[in-house]
């Protein structure tokens, strides 16, 4: 059967766009549907916006402390519309950018909703398209809890969209995108509140990260309320809201409710029951280690398989997915182990491999574990301290490095290098052997004992 396409992407993001660009580069006859804007999350609601407010948050802890250096400088006024319009602003430069990269690779941008009419045919609009493969990259969205006036709150896709800063806000969740709003809001002058369910942040991490970020954010005036959930909200006659919880209110009121509680898949509009392909319990797309469905000509890469939900893995499992598909390299395929993920908190956090506990769990006593606390150098003239801290942790005679967790000012940066190690197998030794340079906060991870 002749096909219309080689291979249609569903959904502009990440990894919609990097597993088309890539098959296209080897000659196949691509396509990409997006609903919305191009880039998917990562551009338009995810990272980009995101680490542009964190540079601006970044801006104004840099003005504070400038004191310590001399300056006499205070930041007398900050305009939050001003950045918004500027981001954006950057934001449509880059979706163009993606559009015009889609057009010299010669892959047909389809704009619209895709849905399966059968597993070889896609209806978008009035129009259907066939192919003879599929990658099904549609990512995911914010989840929303069900209990009254959930809706009165924000999710991280409305916090991209607020024109003026709130002065209050509140922060529902304990994960990535909750501390990192956390971060920015409180750094840029808003009075933040989290509020968790359990007792500690980030808890799918190595515990000294969520520990001490803790304490930094407390330090910071940040209220931390753990072991509490709400149970409603509500919407008072002067426009504020509040929140009623479990064990009591939660005595405040605040401009701002925002849910970071983790993300669903976005599968709802596919039809995905015409393709026969099948789900897990949480709705995400079941995939082989070669991003297969259980059709051989349907893959999905991405947020959409409930797998490492990061960017560059997307990015990553696509174009292997489509080196394996157009290229020939018959072995290609992502490598799920060992992969670095940085959180833009403040300070921020960089973390790669086994935590603390799951090291024990796998090697039992066969560990070793290296920790560093010291106040950076850069707050050597400052009264306010923010220490830093690393661990690194180790297996076997040899010391090979299994987990490496980093927090602390610059950690997002000082990872990256430290990773292409870690993947090759480093041993404590390496470290030892490798010279540090001085004075850096990354010389520390080379001269643990
Ligand atoms: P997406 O990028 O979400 O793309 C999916 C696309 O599919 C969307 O554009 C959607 O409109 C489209 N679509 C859905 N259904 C259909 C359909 N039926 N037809 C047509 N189009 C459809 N990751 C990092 O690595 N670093 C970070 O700093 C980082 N920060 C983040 C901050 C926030 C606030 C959020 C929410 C996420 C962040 N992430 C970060 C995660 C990252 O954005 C995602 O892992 C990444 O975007 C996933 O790519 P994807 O291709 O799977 O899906
Ligand atoms: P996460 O999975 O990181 O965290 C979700 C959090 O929500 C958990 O801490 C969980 O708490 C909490 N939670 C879940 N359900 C409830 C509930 N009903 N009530 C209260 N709290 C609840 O999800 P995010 O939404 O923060 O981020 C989604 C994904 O996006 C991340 O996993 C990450 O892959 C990606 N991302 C990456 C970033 C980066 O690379 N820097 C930045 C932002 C997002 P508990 O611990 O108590 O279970």
């Amino acid at each position: 059967m002749k096909y219309d396409f080689d291979l249609i992407s569903i959904g502009g993001g990440s990894g919609g766009i990097a597993g088309a660009n890539r098959a296209a580069s080897y000659g196949a006859k691509c396509a990409v549907v997006e609903q919305a804007q191009l880039g998917g999350t990562c551009v338009n609601v995810g990272c980009v916006p995101k680490k542009v407010m964190w540079f601006a948050a970044g801006s104004a802890d840099i003005i504070h402390s400038a004191k310590n250096y001399g300056f006499d400088v205070s930041a007398s006024a900050f305009d939050w519309g001003l950045l918004k319009q500027k981001r954006d602003a950057y934001i449509k430069r880059l979706n163009g950018i993606y559009g015009n990269n889609l057009s010299n690779n010669k892959v047909q941008h389809i704009e619209g909703t895709a849905t399966f009419i059968d597993p070889h045919t896609i209806q978008v609009g009035e129009q259907q398209y066939t192919a003879e493969r599929f990658l099904i990259a549609t990512g995911g969205k914010p989840s929303i809890p069900t209990l009254p006036g959930a809706h009165y709150g924000l999710t991280s896709d409305g916090f991209f969209e607020l024109e003026t800063q709130p002065k209050k806000v509140a922060i529902v969740g304990a994960g990535f995108i909750a501390v990192e709003l956390a971060g920015v809001f409180q750094s840029l002058g808003t009075q933040v509140t989290l509020i968790l369910r359990g007792d500690q942040a980030l808890r799918q991490f190595d515990s000294m990260l969520g520990a001490e970020l803790m304490n930094a954010m407390q330090h910071q005036g940040i209220r931390v309320e753990t072991n509490t959930s709400p149970s409603a909200i509500e919407k008072q006659s002067n426009g504020q809201l509040t929140i009623t919880t479990a064990n009591g209110a939660i005595k405040d009121e605040y401009d701002e409710v925002i849910w970071a509680i983790g993300r669903q898949p976005n599968t709802d509009s596919l039809a995905i029951e015409k393709t026969g392909i099948e789900l897990d319990k949480n709705g995400f797309i079941n995939t082989d280690e070669w991003q297969k469905t259980s059709q051989d000509h349907i893959f999905a890469v991405g947020d959409v398989t409930g797998r490492t939900a990061l960017t560059p893995v997307a990015i990553a499992a696509a174009r292997r997915l489509s080196d394996r598909l157009f290229n020939g390299q018959t072995d290609r395929k992502l490598d799920y182990k060992l992969i670095p993920s940085v959180i833009f908190s403040h300070p921020p956090i960089g973390t790669i491999g086994l935590t603390e506990q799951q090291a024990t769990e796998q090697f039992g006593t066969d560990i070793k574990v290296y920790t560093s606390r010291f106040n950076p150098m850069s707050q050597a003239l400052s009264t306010e301290k923010q220490p830093t801290v690393m661990k690194l942790i180790t297996t076997g005679q040899n010391e090979k490095i299994i987990g490496c967790h980093l927090f602390g000012e610059n950690s997002d940066e000082i990872l990256q290098g430290f990773a292409v190690a870690i993947k090759m197998g480093a041993t404590k030794k390496d470290f030892d052997d490798t010279v540090a340079i001085h004075p850096t906060n990354a010389e520390e991870l080379v001269t643990m004992t």
